[in-house]
């Protein structure tokens, strides 16, 4: 069984406006999820054009992560109010935890991203975390959103370093399914890795021009914000699990498990997986383009403002066994890691990530 795709999207500007009827026929008693205070504005006007429509809504918020915790108290208060569906309106933390609760209550799903930064508005995956960010696991879900509104006018609301965050996360959709599925006999796998190299192209292209513009008279930044939120859960949607992560989102799950006093957004942390998915891959499957690839992707990540050392995540590889246990996480068992074609033990990871962050290395 595959969902490749939300059963009905609306998109652009004004998106939310239009979808009010198609959701007034799903749901009479939804409950919408949040997280932070930032995008409250936005949920008391989704909150009150609901309530416009003579539905009994509901709001809750996430206290932490896409955690057990927040997970099981929200379904409890959906089982109290007996909501009808979940309305998920943030970023990829608030849309995975939505997802996962409707899924498991069997109630419909409607994902309303509030920012560019990941394509969890359109999967039917989510990726489960300790109350204090560390990764724990990604959960396949029965099938992708009931609904997926993508309304430009809410994303244009987000902070900017959500769209490089959304930019780094989609980068990697290339680099990494094109290393661990070209050789799957698989027609539609084959068309999502191509998928994701256009997908790349279009962001090396327009992404920087996206990021210093951010209106949605700019074509960059319309054709950037969809890529992010939209072609690369398509990516996902018809590569299914055969068109897999690797290295980048291996690296990025291990680097969650150091608590750090500021958090980083998934993207950012990717970035700095992709980074030393290639240089793995140039030192361990001799792949000569590799360093190509970084030189060029850090031109754009510089001009994003993306983070693109450990360091620059706020941690210090060198003190407290902190290269060990990345090396350790990254290289577990069930690791994504494992997907490369080739073998990749821990002192391989250490010392990619001890030389890249000495930047011994000459790029
Ligand atoms: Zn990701």
């Amino acid at each position: 069984m595959q969902s490749i795709s939300p059963e009905i999207i609306f998109r652009g500007n004004n998106a939310w406006r239009k979808s009010l009827p198609q959701i007034t026929k799903l749901t009479k008693s939804p409950l919408i999820l949040g997280r932070g205070i930032h995008t409250n504005n936005l949920r008391n006007r989704i909150f009150n054009d609901l309530k416009n429509q003579n539905l009994n809504v509901t709001s809750a918020n996430l206290e932490f992560d896409c955690c057990y915790e927040d997970i099981s108290r929200v379904k409890n208060i959906i089982l109290k109010n007996n909501n009808d569906s979940l309305i998920a309106a943030g970023g990829g933390k608030v849309l995975d935890s939505g997802k996962y609760i409707a899924d498991f209550l069997n109630i419909p799903c409607i994902t309303v991203p509030l920012s560019a930064s990941t394509c969890a508005g359109w999967t039917a995956l989510s990726n489960i975390y300790s109350k204090d960010g560390q990764f724990i696991k990604d959960v396949p879900l029965e099938s992708c959103p009931k609904i997926l509104v993508y309304d430009h006018k809410f994303i244009q609301t987000a902070p900017s370093r959500t769209l490089a965050s959304g930019i780094a996360d989609a980068l990697a959709k290339w680099y990494e399914s094109s290393i661990t599925s070209s050789t799957i006999d698989d027609g539609l796998v084959q068309q999502a890795i191509q998928i994701s190299r256009v997908l790349r192209d279009q962001l090396l292209i327009d992404g920087e021009k996206a990021f210093t513009s951010q209106f949605e008279n700019n074509p960059s930044w319309r054709n950037t914000v969809e890529a992010c939120g939209l072609t690369a859960g398509l990516v996902g949607g018809i590569g299914g699990e055969k068109c897999r992560t690797a290295a980048a989102h291996a690296i990025h799950n291990a680097i969650t498990q150091i608590i750090t006093p500021n958090k980083f957004l998934h993207g950012e942390i990717v970035g700095v997986g992709l980074l030393l998915q290639l240089r793995l891959e140039a030192m361990k499957n001799n792949n000569k383009l590799a360093d190509q690839s970084i030189k060029q992707l850090l031109v754009l990540m510089k001009q994003l403002n993306l983070p693109t050392t450990i360091a620059q995540l706020g941690i210090n590889v060198f003190e407290n066994n902190n290269l060990e246990k990345i090396a350790d996480f990254t290289c577990r068992d069930k690791s994504e890691i494992h997907f490369l074609p080739f073998e990749v033990h821990k002192k391989d990871i250490a010392e990619v990530i001890a030389n890249f962050e000495q930047q011994k290395i000459k790029i």
